[in-house]
């Protein structure tokens, strides 16, 4: 996005990506042996409250309407998330209306919390003892490898709670799902004459010298790691192929402890207006693990109180006036991919500005 924005006002770049793909964890191919479109490196959904972000990257590719709808499979039954009125009701095998809904869930909340920090604390706070047991704590002990207690409140933040029957996974305004793929968007976004794109080639062995970096890849990587290395979460994704439909949806959250995967995505259901043409089916069981030194990373991981590392690498590099951090791992945020796009054209905006000041 930023090397767009600059060749649009004429300044040329070099893209450089360390794999043999653009797109980087958004990287979509299509499976030759079933025509699936497979997120190579687990699902991504577009969605966005933001019109200029919307409006942007429709500007590469066609997006196709679709509403993420997540189920859970707690201890042999099947939940509709997030969780909404008709969760409460499956699970504690009520007919509440939305405001009994609301005034049971209030007395099963911990009111004496007033001001979470944790993502326990959200938890207990937001839905009660029971409803956080089944279908946060274990999800969550699985994905990120820690206790919940030890967690950011913010992470269980970017889920909503509903006392209706809305189970759209998110609250924006803007969702969709890139027809062609989200590679595709990419290349085209990076089609322009004033941009040189070269794959396979890593960050450190670039020798040319430049005006001015933007710098997407891991903040600790930037610094060779000579203060340690921050945390990050990588996933493992074991494939099942079978014929038809394998699970009936997109994605299939199991949030039990003794499951060793947090969900499985299928990637077909992500497409819903080829589905129906498709034959076989390719799934994928997600199992998170701890990030080693030649894995890749997906999720920064960010303690409560445990900022010390980050803030050191973070100082130094803002001491860096020719580089800019962008992205999840620049930033070692948990971004979304349109917070991401955003601050992007935010960054390129900032830079041409500054430019035509010198
Ligand atoms: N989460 C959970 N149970 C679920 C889904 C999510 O406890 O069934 C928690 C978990 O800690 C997860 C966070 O909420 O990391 C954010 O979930 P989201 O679905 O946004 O995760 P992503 O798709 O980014 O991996």
């Amino acid at each position: 996005m930023i090397g767009r924005e600059l060749a649009e006002a004429g300044i040329p770049s070099l893209i450089i990506d360390e794999r043999p793909h653009v797109a980087g964890n958004c990287h979509t191919e299509r499976d030759a042996e079933s025509g699936v479109m497979i997120h190579r490196y687990g699902p991504h959904i577009f969605h966005t409250d933001s019109e200029r972000v919307w409006n942007y990257i429709r500007c590469f590719g066609e997006f196709e309407p679709y509403v993420n709808r997540v189920k859970a499979t707690v201890k042999g039954k099947i939940y509709s998330l997030p969780v909404n009125l008709h969760t409460i009701n499956q699970f504690f095998g009520t007919s509440m209306s939305p405001a009994e809904a609301r005034a049971f869930i209030a007395s099963k909340a911990r009111n004496d919390i007033q001001d979470p920090q944790t993502f326990e604390e959200q938890g207990m706070k937001f839905v009660g003892e029971e409803l956080y047991e089944a279908f946060f704590a274990g999800y969550t002990r699985k994905q990120w490898g820690i206790e919940p207690s030890e967690l950011p409140a913010s992470i269980l933040k970017r889920l909503p709670l509903r006392f209706n029957y809305d189970d759209n996974y998110f609250n924006h305004r803007f969702q969709g799902m890139p027809r062609e793929g989200y590679s595709k968007i990419v290349e085209t976004i990076l089609d322009h004459p004033l941009i040189e794109l070269r794959r396979q080639v890593r960050f450190e062995d670039l020798d040319e010298s430049f005006q001015h970096l933007f710098y997407s890849g891991p903040i600790d990587r930037y610094f060779n790691f000579d203060l340690g290395r921050l945390a990050y979460r990588t996933l493992d994704f074991q494939m099942i192929r079978a014929e038809g439909d394998f699970q009936g949806t997109a994605v299939m959250n199991y949030p039990d402890s003794d499951v060793p995967f947090t969900r499985i995505a299928e990637h077909k259901h992500f497409a819903p207006w080829e589905a129906g043409h498709l034959e076989e089916t390719v799934a994928f069981r997600e199992y998170s693990r701890a990030c080693g030194p030649d894995d890749i990373p997906y999720y920064p991981v960010n303690l409560v109180g445990g900022v010390d590392l980050l803030k050191t690498y973070q100082d130094r590099a803002s001491e860096l006036k020719d580089v800019t951090f962008v992205g999840r791992l620049g930033t070692f945020q948990y971004l979304d991919m349109d917070v991401t796009i955003d601050r992007a054209l935010d960054v390129a905006q900032a830079y041409l500005k500054q430019r035509a000041a010198h």
